[in-house]
């Protein structure tokens, strides 16, 4: 477990959060949502994370979902970017958790993300659970 610096593009939003890659693993999905984003996430509990500093820069998209109403989230409206975004996500028996773009992360260097596990989820066939066929170009 590690401490870890994120920051929108133009740095008006920035947070910390506590990672552990290795136990955690990363995760990549083919929905349209994750594959128009290029989103690569690892997800953290809520208690691991902290808004530092921007939380009025961001807008939540869509308007009323996935993230959960009150919870962070949203692309900065001043560079574009998705920091992270609250989800909850009820099958994963986890509650309310923080999908933190690993991209974002000022500190993590590339070794370690590519030492982390990374998960393949087929959102695009509402198949989350089965990893897609194809999963290379995510
Ligand atoms: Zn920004
Ligand atoms: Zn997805």
């Amino acid at each position: 477990m590690k401490t870890y610096r994120g920051s929108c593009h133009c740095g008006a939003v920035a947070y910390e959060a506590e990672i552990d890659f290795a136990a955690e693993g990363t995760g990549k999905c083919n929905c349209t949502s994750c594959w128009k984003r290029r989103w690569w996430g690892v997800k953290v509990r809520p208690e691991q994370f902290r808004i530092l500093k921007g939380a009025e820069q961001l807008v939540r998209y869509p308007a009323n979902g996935p993230s959960v109403s009150g919870g962070p989230g949203g692309f900065c409206k001043t560079c574009g970017v998705t920091p992270f975004q609250q989800a909850l996500v009820t099958e994963w028996n986890h509650g309310v958790t923080v999908s933190i773009n690993v991209a974002t992360l000022d500190d993590l260097e590339p070794a370690e993300l590519l030492a982390a596990k990374v998960q393949y989820f087929n959102g695009r066939d509402n198949a989350w659970w089965t990893p897609p066929q194809e999963s290379r170009h995510l």
